[in-house]
C-alpha cells in the first residue's frame, strides 16, 4: 500500500518510519492537506493525516476520484473531518483514539503551576540578575475548587492529579459519568455550577456542535473573577473574541492555552521572522497572566511511539479487512 503523509515534521517521520516496519510505501508531504494539495493524493491507497489538515467535502470528494481507500488520522479529534462524505465517498476514517492521556492531563497541569507560580516571568528576571519577587505572589492549589468540563480519558487523569496530588475539590461537567471520576470523589454538576464554584476550569472536551464555543461572553459572566481558564482540548472550545475583553475586565485573572480557535494558520511553523496577523491572538498574548503554547501536550516520547505505531496498526488492518472498531470513526 503507498500512503501519503501530510503535514509531516520531522519527528512524524522519525516515529512513523520506525513503526513502519518497511510494511508500506509512506510518501512524507510537508504541507497540509487541503483543496489546494489534494491532488498529492493522487495515486495513494491511504492519506495519513493530523489535526490541522482540513478533509472538507471537497478533499474528500477528491481523494474518492483520486483512488484514496482510507483516512488514517494520526490524532484522536476527528473535527477536521466531514464524516458525511466520507461515508458518502466509503472510505473509512480510523484514528488513534488514546495515545497517552497523560501528556495532556500533565500539560493542563504544567499551565496551570506556571500561570501560578508566575514561572515565566521568574526565569525571566532571574537570568536577567533580577532576583525580586515583586509581582510573583502565587496562591495554593490546595483546598481550591477545579471544575473540568469533559470526564473522558484524560479528564479523568487530570482529576487524579487535582484531587490526589494537590488536594483540590473538584468539580465536573458531562453528557456522561466517569465511574473513575466518580471513585475519586469528583462531584458532577451542572455547567452554571462549574462556572459559578471553580477557581480554575479546565477543558477536556471534543469539538462538536454542542461544545462550540462553550465558554463565550456569557458563560465568562458566570465565573468568579479572576478566574483560571485553561484549554489543551480545542480552540473551538472557546470563543476567543471575549477573551481580550474578559482579561482586561479581571474576569479571567489566568488563561493557559495550548489550542486555539485559528490555529491552523500557525501553529506547529516557525513564524519568528514575520509579523502574526491574528489580531485577537496578538492582543490576547500581550497580556501578563497568559501562557500559549502552541498544541504541544500530546507532543511526549510515549505519545508519538503509540501513535505512529497504532496509525500503523490501522492501515495494516484496513489491509486485511478489518479495522479495530475502536479505532474506527467511520466504518466502510
Ligand atoms: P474522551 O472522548 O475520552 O472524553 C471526552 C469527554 O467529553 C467524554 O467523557 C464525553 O462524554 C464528553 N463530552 C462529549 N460531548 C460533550 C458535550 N456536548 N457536553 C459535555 N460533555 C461532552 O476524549 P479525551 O481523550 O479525554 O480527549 C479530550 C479532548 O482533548 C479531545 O477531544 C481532543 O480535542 C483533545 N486533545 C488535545 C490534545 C493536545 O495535544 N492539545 C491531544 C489529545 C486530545
Amino acid at each position: 500500500m503507498k500512503v501519503a503523509v501530510f503535514s509531516t515534521k520531522s519527528y512524524d517521520k522519525e516515529f512513523l518510519t520506525e513503526a513502519n516496519k518497511g510494511r508500506y510505501e509512506l510518501v512524507f508531504f510537508e504541507t497540509h492537506l487541503s483543496a489546494a494539495t489534494a491532488r498529492l493524493a493522487n495515486g495513494f491507497d491511504a492519506v495519513c493525516v493530523f489535526v490541522n489538515d482540513d478533509l472538507d467535502r471537497e478533499v474528500i470528494a477528491s481523494l474518492s476520484k483520486n483512488g484514496v481507500k482510507l483516512i488514517a488520522l494520526r490524532c484522536a479529534g476527528f473535527n477536521n473531518v466531514d464524516l458525511n462524505q466520507a461515508k458518502a465517498a466509503g472510505i473509512p476514517v480510523a484514528r488513534v483514539p488514546a495515545y497517552s492521556p497523560h501528556g495532556v492531563a500533565e500539560h493542563a497541569v504544567a499551565l496551570i503551576l506556571a500561570l501560578n507560580r508566575r514561572i515565566c516571568r521568574a526565569y525571566n528576571r532571574v537570568r536577567e540578575g533580577n532576583f525580586s519577587i515583586e509581582g510573583l505572589l502565587g496562591f495554593e492549589l490546595y483546598g481550591k475548587t477545579v471544575g473540568m468540563m469533559g470526564t473522558g480519558k484524560i479528564g479523568a487523569i487530570f482529576a487524579g492529579i487535582m484531587k490526589n496530588g494537590f488536594g483540590c475539590k473538584v468539580l465536573a461537567y458531562d453528557v456522561h459519568v466517569n465511574p473513575e471520576c466518580e471513585a475519586l470523589g469528583v462531584r458532577y454538576v451542572s455547567k452554571d455550577e462549574i462556572f459559578a464554584h471553580s477557581d480554575i476550569i479546565s477543558l477536556h472536551l471534543p469539538l462538536n456542535k454542542a461544545t462550540h464555543h462553550i465558554i463565550d461572553a456569557s458563560a465568562l459572566e458566570k465565573m468568579k473573577n479572576g478566574v483560571m481558564l485553561i484549554n489543551t482540548s480545542r480552540g473551538g472550545l472557546i470563543d476567543s473574541s471575549c477573551l481580550s475583553e474578559g482579561l482586561k475586565s479581571g474576569k479571567i485573572g489566568f488563561l493557559g492555552l495550548d489550542v486555539y480557535e485559528e490555529e491552523e494558520t500557525m501553529f506547529f511553523e516557525d513564524l519568528s521572522s514575520q509579523p502574526i496577523y491574528d489580531d485577537t491572538f496578538v492582543r490576547i498574548m500581550a497580556f501578563p497572566r497568559v501562557i500559549i503554547t502552541g498544541h504541544q501536550a500530546f507532543f511526549t516520547d510515549t505519545a508519538l511511539r503509540n501513535i505512529a505505531q497504532t496509525t500503523m496498526n490501522n492501515i495494516e488492518s484496513f489491509e486485511k479487512g478489518s479495522i479495530d472498531p475502536a479505532n474506527l470513526v467511520i466504518s466502510p
